[in-house]
């Protein structure tokens, strides 16, 4: 504890606990950011699906909920694209459009269940109601 109130005197070693502080705080920002973000940065190539006329294609996807950026509105009827995903169990291929996620105090709220079925429920097939769909990949293209 001595030491501790003879470091508040010296204004330097506080400014370097407060510093060492927050670049502990922002490293672990950072951390938990990339990984739990599923779309990099830079963007991916993508298979998508319009959510309108079922037009499929490749593209460079940086975030498909971004209404702005012409790659994800379909060229042909101008209705949002989705990641396009195929069901396991009746192979029909439908397109995802990611929700956005509620907000962290409600999700914290959540059990490890319902955040589980709630991510599944996104992706869940329309025609069959199966949770076993895989996206469909780029190189089977
Ligand atoms: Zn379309
Ligand atoms: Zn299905």
């Amino acid at each position: 504890m001595e030491t501790l109130l003879q470091m508040m005197k010296n204004k330097n070693a506080v400014k370097f606990v407060i510093l060492s502080v927050l670049t502990i705080v922002l490293a672990s920002i950072v951390y938990v950011d990339y990984f739990s973000r599923t779309p990099p940065p830079e963007g991916a190539l993508r298979v998508v699906k319009c959510s309108g006329c079922g037009d499929q294609g490749v593209k460079m996807i940086k975030d498909i909920n971004d209404r702005r950026d012409p790659k994800c509105i379909c060229e042909k009827c101008k209705k949002p694209l989705g990641y396009a995903f195929k069901c396991d169990n009746c192979d029909f291929e439908y397109p995802v459009i990611p929700v956005e996620k509620p907000p962290a105090g409600e999700m914290a709220k959540m059990k490890t269940m319902a955040k589980f079925t709630y991510v599944l429920q996104e992706r869940k097939c329309p025609n069959c109601g199966s949770v076993s769909t895989t996206p469909i990949s780029v190189e089977k293209k």
